[in-house]
């Protein structure tokens, strides 16, 4: 008691202060404003927060795995992705890949270097902050035993069935669930209906999509789906990554041909980046990468 009775001195002592400060302003704006024709509308519009010009941002970051002490995971990894901008990443299996997803949901902290979103330190968010912002499509979705409408909403718990449809459809996910024997009621997972490679990654984009935040991290799978599956699930992620800040670590050239950029990952360093064709072109890991069709 002794103590809030202390801080509300203290306050009402600043407060004063502001409200004296304010006072003076005020006076030395009408003072201002008898001499000038421009005034201040009765009802001005509120401006926004002014967003930071980069939506993700790692800044010479080294990180070594706990459990490997002396293999660097990432070496003087720096990263500036614009709002709205997708950059795939690439690079042979073991480069550091899934390496910067973990440390962007901070799973890990770096050795040293910093990491922003939206101009703030990952560090000084809360981890239920920082993960809210972001949506991920892991490689290999889980799927759990319930319905697939449950499924999906477990992208946003609470979110209405029309909302959790909505999301579906806009994930190519519709369609395919509409033709399982009972709709979106219908059991999935180990005791229910099994569903193919393809399906499982439209159920993990609309439960992204159900989410909506603006950071969608995409991990593509490495495995073959059949033609129809692939145009179905490169459809479904075109849609998610509208109007989001996109990192897709991708395999397939149709992803990578999609991205404002493309960055080249090899033994943890930033080796090349720019766009398909520049790459090509540079004939170095991203052109050996091409030609093998970036299966790792
Ligand atoms: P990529 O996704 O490009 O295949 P990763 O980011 O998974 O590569 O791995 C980068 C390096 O870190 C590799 O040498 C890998 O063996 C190592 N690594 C990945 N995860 C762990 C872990 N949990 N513990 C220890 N080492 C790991
Ligand atoms: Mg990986």
């Amino acid at each position: 008691v002794i103590i809030l009775a202390g801080a509300t001195a203290v306050l009402g002592e600043v407060y004063g202060d502001l409200l004296r400060a304010a006072g003076a302003t005020e006076r030395l704006m009408e003072l201002l404003e008898t001499r000038s024709s421009v005034t201040s509308p009765s009802n001005p519009v509120v401006a926004p927060v002014l967003r930071s010009g980069s939506a993700i941002k790692f800044d010479a970051v080294n990180f070594h795995y706990p459990s490997r002490p002396l293999q660097a995971a990432l070496t003087d990894f720096s990263l500036d992705v614009a709002p709205g901008e997708t950059v795939a990443i690439v690079g042979p299996s073991g480069a550091g890949k899934s390496t910067v997803f973990q440390l962007l949901l901070r799973f890990y902290d770096p050795a040293s270097g910093r990491i922003d979103i939206d101009g703030v330190a990952t560090r000084a968010l809360t981890l239920e902050d920082l993960r809210g912002r972001i949506g991920i499509v892991p490689q290999d979705a889980v799927i759990f035993s319930t319905s697939a409408l449950e499924n999906i909403r477990y992208g946003k718990p609470g979110a209405s069935d029309e909302e959790t449809k909505a999301a579906a459809q806009a994930a190519f996910a519709h369609d395919f669930i509409m033709t399982l024997p009972e709709g979106y009621d219908t059991f999935l997972g180990e005791r229910g209906v099994r569903l193919s490679g393809g399906q499982r990654q439209r159920i993990a984009i609309a439960r992204a999509m159900l989410k909506n935040s603006p950071l969608l991290l995409l991990d593509e799978a490495t495995s073959a789906l059949d033609a129809e599956s692939e145009r179905m699930v490169q459809a479904a992620l075109e849609s998610a990554m509208k109007g989001r800040t996109t990192l897709v670590i991708a395999h397939r050239l149709a992803t990578v041909q999609q991205a404002d950029r493309i960055i080249v990952l090899d033994h943890g360093k930033l080796v090349e980046q720019g766009t398909h064709d520049q790459l090509v072109a540079a004939n170095g890991v991203y052109a050996r990468l091409a030609a093998l069709q970036f299966m790792d």
